[in-house]
């Protein structure tokens, strides 16, 4: 069909060819340095229990898997690794324009201390229907707390150790009682007296403080923003309420042995929404600027 085409018309033909060719070509050269160039800002490592901090314009989109996370007007966002995740995760940032950045994030997997003691009394096993009631009822309000999404953006900017003190406990740690397996350990548990300060590990707003919970006693929890969260347990006295903003530092509570406790510690959790992270992960994330 080109040959009965006159000299002229081949050339206009050749020469409109090309040019289409070129921007095919330049807008995928121009797509694949975007991707290459302009890397995903995230701090926070990458494995089992792990909290990730991002940065990005605030106009940008988030999404984790297809499911969008809110972007603070900050530009930041978060998510987090269960303490079994054994999923990989496309993490896609698209802008106004329509670039996309993606990154493939696979949590490295842990290996968690599992004890195992025999010989418990059943008595202590199985707590009676009273007991059961109020810790159902515990669980309910703890659950809805954490549901909370609010636009701070605290959990950016770096978390502090709420008190000093010997780490007694760790994340992930699983009791098997009678070959029966007992929840893991999500907190991080510093030895302590009663009445010792607890300080804000990052600013934000009291979300909850219920003083005689029947497992976890004198409970807290503190919004950081996006649905990162702290919770303390068996605390002794609260200084702030429901409400209260707090600013990282400050002293919110007492340590105590209130609830279900040996004896006297602090046992602290993070969470993001339902997931449990390790809050020793989360003590090395460096803010990004
Ligand atoms: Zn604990």
């Amino acid at each position: 069909m080109v040959s009965t085409l006159n000299p002229l018309t081949k050339l206009l033909l050749a020469a409109a060819l090309l040019s289409s060719f070129t921007t095919s070509f330049a807008s995928n050269t121009q797509q694949k340095l975007v991707s290459q160039s302009s890397d995903i800002a995230l701090s926070g490592e990458v494995k089992q229990g792990g909290l990730m901090v991002g940065k990005t314009s605030p106009q940008n989109t988030v999404t984790l898997n297809g499911k969008s996370i809110a972007v603070t007007s900050s530009g930041d966002y978060a998510f987090g690794f269960s303490r079994d995740d054994k999923q990989s995760y496309q993490l896609v940032i698209t802008s106004v324009n329509g670039d996309r950045v993606t990154k493939t994030l696979t949590p490295e997997k842990r290996e968690y201390n599992i004890q195992r003691i025999e010989g418990i009394k059943k008595s202590i096993m199985q707590p009676n229907p009273k007991s059961v009631a109020r810790a159902q009822q515990d669980s309910k309000q703890v659950k809805a707390a954490r549901k909370i999404s609010s636009e701070l953006s605290y959990f950016a900017q770096g978390f502090i150790a709420p008190i000093k003190g010997t780490i007694t406990g760790v994340y992930g740690s699983q009791r098997v009682y009678n070959g029966v397996p007992k929840n893991p350990h999500y907190g991080l548990d510093y030895a302590g007296k009663t009445g010792d300060p607890v300080k804000a590990p990052a600013s934000g707003t009291v979300l909850l403080w219920v003083p005689d919970m029947f497992y976890s006693g004198g409970t807290m929890i503190i919004d950081h923003g996006q649905g990162v969260s702290s919770t303390f347990l068996h605390l002794s006295n609260s200084y702030v309420k429901q409400g209260d903003k707090v600013k990282q530092g400050q002293v919110v509570a007492a340590v105590g042995k209130s609830g279900r406790a040996t004896g006297p510690h602090l046992d602290w959790r993070i969470n993001w929404f339902k997931v449990k992270i390790d809050p020793a992960l989360v003590l090395k994330i460096q803010p990004l600027h």
